[in-house]
């Protein structure tokens, strides 16, 4: 494992590639198992491609080590992650031999997230994704229309605009009863706190458990009106 350190990054290049090809691809890969999107990436990007992982649980970790082991798998630490979650990081690095990076953010442990969330979220997991994804043509996503209305055209293989690479997101298609299905199947290692009510998990002061029965992602950023931290954008299919 390693871990960066906060240094500024260096811009990119956009990714040379067409958007033609880009469609086709995605509306092949739409038909197949969620690993083949994961192989097409690392064949076609090899080390310029990068998995981010939010560890929330381990499907799309066990996907690709097993469609393409060796891939670099990226945790944003912002600091302010449940201890169970950086538990879980370490345990499924071990199980998984993964080649994992920690990216954590240029600020000092701060009281944004009171303030403004929208600001936080930019300067602890936008920024750090930008240094990690810096130079690289292509990254590896768990985004899955199923879990938002801001999620539910995205495609499984598009141009990321906003970064100027890739973007791949093989589990597009799923639902919470694959996620589910998939994780019994595979007898994959649960995140702690999945038995305790949360089904959508990221920092401690922005995640609170949720009834059963209710959306998964109503926990996370709860009356603050928030609903994306910034990651994502929201392409639509076609
Ligand atoms: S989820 Fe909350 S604590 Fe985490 S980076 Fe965003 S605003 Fe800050």
């Amino acid at each position: 494992m390693s871990v960066i350190e906060p240094e500024v990054g260096t811009g990119r290049p956009l990714v040379d590639i067409d958007l033609a090809e880009l469609a086709a691809v995605s509306a092949e890969l739409e038909r197949k198992p969620a690993s083949a999107a994961i192989r097409w990436a690392y064949d076609r990007f090899g080390s310029d491609v990068v998995l981010a992982a939010s560890f929330q649980d381990c499907v799309l970790v066990d996907l690709a080590a097993k469609a393409a082991p060796g891939i670099e798998v990226v945790f944003l630490d912002t600091q302010y992650h449940f201890a169970e979650t950086l538990w879980y990081v370490e345990r499924v690095r071990e199980r998984y031999d993964l080649n994992l990076t920690v990216m954590r953010p240029l600020a000092a442990a701060d009281d944004l997230w009171q303030s403004n969330p929208d600001e936080c979220c930019a300067m602890r997991k936008v920024e750090p994704l930008a240094r990690a994804l810096a130079g690289r043509q292509a990254w590896v996503t768990g985004l899955r229309r199923a879990e938002a209305p801001t999620r539910a055209g995205s495609p499984v293989v598009h141009l990321d605009v906003g970064r100027g690479i890739v973007k791949v997101n093989p589990l597009a298609a799923w639902t919470d009863d694959d996620i589910a299905a998939y994780k019994r199947d595979h007898d994959l290692l649960e995140h702690p706190l999945a038995a305790h009510g949360y089904p959508s998990i990221g920092c401690w002061p922005c995640t609170r458990p949720v009834a059963p029965g209710d959306d998964p992602r109503s926990g996370r950023w709860s009356g603050a009106g928030k609903m994306e931290c910034g990651l994502h954008g929201w392409p639509t299919r076609g």
